[in-house]
């Protein structure tokens, strides 16, 4: 999935913006990048920004046009800050990840100038336009940024997409599935005896003890293996103190 997505930077101005994209790109596992018209490149600035991911910018393509970027794409997406005055389908980056993961195909990402975003002729060829969510009063990221947001949620959703069913199962398997009503009541049998012992807790005026650790306990959530822990601790302070009466 990762690498059937193309990064489209249309008109870059600053070098250093396509170095930074070229970085946030192979942090996150993607690799083909291409630009429409930038303004200076091949650069030493775009160079120097990428740091290791100079290899992103050695393969990438320069196009004369848009959609010279996007040709054999079959799901493109518009990143832009701005709501249109058509009311184009706008949809966060998640929903964005989950679309380029259903697809299973050539997908384009594509982000606008610095100064002036994407036209809405650019975005006649975009499915979607992608809105990162950010603060009304301040809400243009950088474009680097706006790459990185997006590559990371694809990351995301692909990984989610990786982890075998036997992986998810896992945390079960190894005793960490969530402890059973059972347990727990076993569990609380065994503190309330165990305060008992030592003197902590008088059943005969239990006033509000037991409903505070109750409530303690169950906002942590125990798994099995930490009651199994703190049976261990419990059973250990009975035997090594004599009984408070
Ligand atoms: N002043 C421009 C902002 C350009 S920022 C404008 O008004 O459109 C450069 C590019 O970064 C944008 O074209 C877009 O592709 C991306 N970008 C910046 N902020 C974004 C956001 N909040 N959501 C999605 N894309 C964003």
């Amino acid at each position: 999935m990762l690498e059937q997505i193309r990064v489209v930077l249309v008109e870059t101005s600053h070098p250093g913006n396509i170095g930074a994209t070229a970085r946030a790109m192979m942090n996150m596992g993607l690799r083909q990048l291409m630009l429409v018209k930038p303004h200076t490149f091949p650069s030493a600035v775009a160079t120097a920004r990428a740091s290791g991911a100079s290899g992103i910018l050695e393969r990438a393509q320069v196009c004369e046009s848009l959609p010279q970027a996007l040709a054999g794409c079959r799901l493109v997406f518009g990143a832009s800050a701005r709501s249109r005055s058509i009311p184009w389908p706008e949809i966060d980056p998640t929903q964005c990840a989950e679309k380029t993961l259903a697809v299973g195909g050539e997908v384009a990402l594509v982000f606008g100038r610095e100064h002036s975003g994407l036209t809405n002729e650019e975005l006649d060829y975009c499915h979607f336009l992608v809105k990162i969510p950010t603060n009304p009063q301040f809400s243009s990221l950088n474009v680097a940024a706006a790459v990185q947001v997006l590559c990371y949620e694809m990351r995301l959703c692909w990984a989610a997409a990786q982890m075998p069913e036997a992986v998810a199962q896992m945390p079960e398997e190894r005793g960490f599935a969530p402890a059973t009503s059972e347990d727990l009541e076993r569990f609380y049998a065994h503190l309330f005896a165990t305060l008992e012992h030592i003197g902590y807790y008088d059943p005969a005026q239990p006033k509000r003890l037991v409903r505070r650790l109750h409530r303690l306990f169950n906002r942590t959530g125990l798994e099995q293996a930490e009651v199994n822990l703190l049976r261990g601790i419990l059973k250990a302070v009975q035997e090594c103190t004599p009984p408070s009466r």
